[in-house]
């Protein structure tokens, strides 16, 4: 099946709220992020109505590989080198609270099951590297030096970050969006906004993520679609990954549900420029590269039950960008995860409701969008 997984579970139906008129805040895409946003929003006692051009979670939030992982898509280290060793512990710290939050809403749409990221013969000096610095700083992290068969094979080591987990992406995103719902949110799905000059509300959110496009021409420009492809296997005889698992700069990643199901994704550099798109679908070579490293990783050619593309919103140096546009006064974003965005999601659409509603969090000032965007009025 060329669906995902995760979006395979039915939905149930969203509470229906019509605001009627004027609203004080439209947020485009409903996804992690433009539910997070809309929800903090909402229960500040805003007028809200969150379009979606498809479903809720029908974007990457829910074609994603369900990794909850602190931090942002840059390492720990060239954050610190970006930013310096006491910002980048606080956008570290502010990520770990986005995860203890999500605890708190997600219900068992998320498992504390901590993250292993390995280092083979070619990372192992970076990711040690990288385990000093965050454990430098104080934050949590434990090295693993004993891996079992077949990783050993391949990998010399691994930070185990004890505090991330693993996700049902879209049966998380549906539960905000119902909780949004009921906090007043009106939710029109399968709406798609053509245009941002005819939205009656104080403030518009672009909450489109790889999916933006069309909207504003230097959004456009910003923020590039890249295609990542994931494969699902029959049930498994045994739990050999229990938690999420990512080598290789992030190109592999792989966990197993608690059914047994092995989730596996990536391979993107096999074919790198043709993975640079906004077309949804999948291609022969990046799925054989799946299937292939499917097999390795359990020692025989296991079923494919679910195949599917997601597109996710990258930016040239991977951060996102959050916050007011510039030169257009109530025009808001958040996108650009660059692959990062089921935490930074959450708290980033967080980040532009709190801004919205007059008290903008110290952590925005880290991905002003004026850092790539300029006025285009000047
Ligand atoms: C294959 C894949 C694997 C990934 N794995 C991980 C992972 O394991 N961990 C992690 O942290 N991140 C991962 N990511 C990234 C993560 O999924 C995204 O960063 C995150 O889901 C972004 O959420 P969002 O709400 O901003 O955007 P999306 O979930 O993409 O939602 C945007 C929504 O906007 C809607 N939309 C677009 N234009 C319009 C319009 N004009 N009008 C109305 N609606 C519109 C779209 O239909 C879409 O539903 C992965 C991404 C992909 C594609």
């Amino acid at each position: 099946m060329t669906d995902s997984y995760w979006l395979s579970e039915p939905a149930e139906q969203l509470p229906r709220v019509t605001c009627g008129g004027p609203v004080d805040v439209v947020v485009i895409g409903g996804g992690v992020t433009g539910c997070s946003c809309a929800l903090t929003l909402a229960e500040a006692g805003l007028r809200v109505r969150l379009y979606e051009a498809r479903r809720v979670a029908s974007g990457a939030s829910g074609r994603n590989g369900g990794f909850a992982l602190r931090g942002l898509a840059i390492s720990y280290p060239a954050a610190r080198e970006r930013f310096g060793s006491t910002a980048a512990e606080a956008l570290w710290r502010f990520t770990e609270r986005s995860l203890d939050r999500m605890e708190t809403l997600a219900g068992d749409a998320l498992r504390r099951v901590g993250s292993l990221r390995l280092a083979d013969d070619e990372e192992l000096a970076a990711v040690r590297a990288e385990y000093e610095a965050l454990r430098g700083d104080g934050l949590s992290a434990e090295w693993v030096d004993e891996l079992g068969s077949p990783l050993a094979a391949t990998f010399r080591g691994a930070i185990l970050h004890p505090g991330d987990g693993s996700l049902q992406p879209a049966r998380w995103v549906r539960r905000l969006a119902a909780r949004a719902a009921e906090a007043g949110v009106e939710i029109a799905e399968e709406t798609r906004i053509e245009s941002l000059e005819d939205l009656e509300a104080e403030h518009v959110v672009i909450a489109t993520d790889g999916y933006t496009h069309g909207l504003l021409a230097e959004l456009d420009r910003a923020i590039k679609p890249i295609r990542g492809q994931v494969i699902v296997t029959e049930p498994l005889a045994e739990t050999l990954y229990p938690r999420p698992h990512y080598a290789r700069h992030g190109f592999d990643y792989w966990q197993q549900t608690p059914d047994r199901r092995l989730v596996l994704g990536g391979r993107r550099d096999r074919s790198l420029e043709t993975e640079f798109t906004n077309e949804e679908s999948i291609t022969e070579p990046i799925q054989a590269e799946l299937e292939t490293f499917a097999a390795e990783l359990i020692g025989e050619e296991p079923r494919i039950e679910h195949r599917w593309p997601g597109i996710f919103g990258t930016t040239e140096d991977e951060l996102p960008l959050v916050g007011r546009l510039p030169g257009r006064d109530r025009v808001w974003v958040s996108a650009g995860y660059s692959g990062h965005g089921n935490v930074l999601g959450l708290g980033c659409g967080e980040l532009v409701a709190q801004a919205i509603l007059g008290s903008p969090a110290p952590e925005l000032q880290y991905f002003d969008p004026a850092r790539v965007l300029y006025d285009e009025a000047v």
